[in-house]
């Protein structure tokens, strides 16, 4: 329950999405500023890191909550009501999803509202005015999620109704320009945070186009999807891909994740790629998949390459001619 009394009996204490931007770093400092306890939450899933996020609690001094997330965004993926963004970013819905969550935590951490960092009209998609009010709605707990950093620009939540926060101590900014938060950031003595663009590979374009190949051909495995992040990705058959590495970083990963029976591919005698089969490929795709690693040997140009196969079923290897650049775009994904 929320009222006046709240306030002068015991501490308010609210819940803050934390991704580890500046903004929801700024927007806990806004809040603490004026007596609030404040707890973070940051969401997992194969699509978003929780780095940036433990690291601004650790900085910060805050307790910090961390929900997966994954069930309910490959759900979304599927067909998110709201629609994508530019990419595979259900924004709207996603958000609206991590507010439920945060709703539902608030019982559990005896805190009254939600807080975000959110910006008024600083993303297009996501931070306009209608979405803002979309997804407080959508979640189910609209008067109880409150902008620090806009809020003077937004309708008065009911924390600040019930004089839980002063709202004339919350701020009024707007748009894209990022000057007032790096001042705010010096006020606060926050020195480390991320570019505001990084963050969620769902918004960018060339994991988006894997994603969407991969959720074609089959479906969407955690899996699969983790390492749509490593190598290049070739499909060779509906249910065939192969992902060679492309540096030492690649390769170390590639050889990480790769399962009993796949079928690994690499070069005994010269830098090459490591590369990843599944164990299903046939003769032909792994040959053709020691024709594509050849390309990315450090070979002598147009001589035979001898490609190291290691399978379930023991080592071999074989000599083949890399194939062209040409040929191995039309299997690029
Ligand atoms: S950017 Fe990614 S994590 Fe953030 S709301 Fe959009 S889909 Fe969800």
């Amino acid at each position: 329950m929320i009222d006046g009394k709240e306030k002068k009996d015991k501490p308010v204490r609210a819940l803050c999405m934390l991704s580890g931007g500046l903004d929801s770093q700024l927007a806990i400092c806004v809040l603490r500023d004026q007596g609030i306890e404040v707890e973070a939450v940051v969401f997992d899933s194969p699509f978003f890191e929780t780095g940036a996020a433990i690291k601004a609690a650790k900085a910060l001094g805050v307790k910090l909550h961390i929900e997966d997330l994954t069930d309910e965004i490959l759900e979304l993926l599927k067909d998110p009501p709201h629609g994508f963004g530019k990419c595979m970013n259900p924004c709207i819905d996603c958000h609206a999803r991590m507010m439920q969550r945060c709703h539902e935590m608030l019982a559990e951490i005896d805190a009254s509202f939600i807080a975000t960092g959110e910006v008024l009209s600083q993303r297009p998609m996501s931070q306009n005015r209608q979405s803002l009010s979309v997804v407080a709605k959508e979640s189910g707990c609209a008067d109880i999620v409150l902008r620090p950093l806009s809020a003077k620009l937004l309708d008065p939540t009911k924390p600040e109704i019930d004089g839980l926060v002063d709202r004339e101590r919350l701020l009024g900014l707007s748009g894209r320009g990022r000057k007032p938060q790096f001042e705010l950031a010096k006020k606060f003595g926050i020195i480390d945070y991320p570019s505001p663009a990084g963050g969620c590979r769902l918004t960018e374009p060339n994991f988006s186009q894997r994603l969407a190949e991969l959720i074609k051909y089959d479906g969407m495995e955690v899996r699969d999807i983790e390492l749509l992040r490593i190598g290049r990705h070739f499909r060779l058959k509906d249910d065939v891909k192969l992902i060679v590495g492309r540096n030492a970083k690649d390769n170390a990963q590639l050889e990480a994740v790769a399962l009993k029976d796949d079928i690994i591919l690499t070069v005994d005698d010269i830098p090459g790629p490591i590369a990843l089969l599944p164990a299903r490929a046939s003769e032909e795709d792994v040959k053709i998949s020691a024709e594509i690693c050849a390309r990315y040997c450090d070979s002598v140009p147009d001589e035979y390459v001898k490609i190291r196969i290691v399978k379930s079923g023991g080592t071999e290897y074989l000599k083949v001619f890399p194939k062209s650049q040409v040929e191995i775009e039309t299997v690029r994904v």
